[in-house]
């Protein structure tokens, strides 16, 4: 199983080493980002399970960060206020946090919720088989079928398709899926996730899920109905 990957974005620089170092304990791999820009940057570039927020930054807010990244993608968000007005807590929400916390926090607090959101996230770590329609997924045999056709993939598709599947409705950059699937000393052509992706997408053309384009992004497992 891969790493999870959080990314906390605070420009408070004890808060945010202090919430890296409790993170890394527990054995997540941790980014980080002092201010909107490289938090961005940061998102496109990684396959980030999960975001932790501060609202005051020193150049875009956590605000407007939310909007950009909910735009295109589900990534479970925790806000972070130093304030704590309600206003504050519903525009955290309106910015699709799927939490927020006030500060002070303690790391434990943040830990907690962070485990929860995962767990209601990535539903499929908790079972055995994703299934859609014709298509099943099985993460125990590492097995696919479609119509109970056993479906022959290379140990590479099935790394890419169980990514696809944990993301699913998610679009993924390419940038995320080098990095998930090759790791980040990777050097090769941005291009071979093309062929890849096409390579599979040809042999789940019988399937209803279906691996989309999303132009000038990079992909999206779509669940046909
Ligand atoms: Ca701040």
């Amino acid at each position: 199983m891969p790493s999870i990957n959080i990314l906390i974005v605070e420009d408070e620089l004890n808060l945010l080493q202090l919430t890296k170092k409790y993170l890394i304990r527990e054995r997540y791999q941790v980014f980080t980002a002092h201010n909107g820009a490289e938090a961005l940057q940061i998102f496109d570039n990684k396959a980030i399970d999960l975001i932790v927020l501060d609202l005051m930054l020193p150049d875009i807010s956590g605000y407007e960060i939310g909007r950009r990244i909910r735009a295109y993608s589900d990534v479970p968000i925790i806000m972070l206020t130093a304030r704590s007005e309600v206003q504050d807590k519903l525009e955290g929400f309106d910015s699709g946090a799927d939490d927020y916390m006030t500060k002070p926090f303690s790391p434990k607090e943040l830990l907690a919720r962070i485990k929860v959101i995962l767990k209601r996230n990535k539903k499929l770590l908790a079972t055995s088989k994703y299934t859609h329609g014709n298509f099943e997924f099985c993460t125990e045999s590492n097995s696919v079928y479609i119509e109970s056709r056993p479906l022959s993939l290379t140990p590479g598709e099935l790394d890419l398709l169980y990514y696809f599947i944990l993301n699913r409705n998610i679009t993924l950059t390419r940038e995320q899926i080098i990095d998930r699937i090759w790791g980040f000393d990777y050097d090769g052509d941005i291009r071979t996730v093309d062929t890849r992706i096409k390579r599979l997408r040809r042999k789940l053309r019988d399937a209803d899920i279906n691996i989309e384009t999303v132009r000038g992004i990079g992909y999206r497992l779509e669940e046909k109905s």
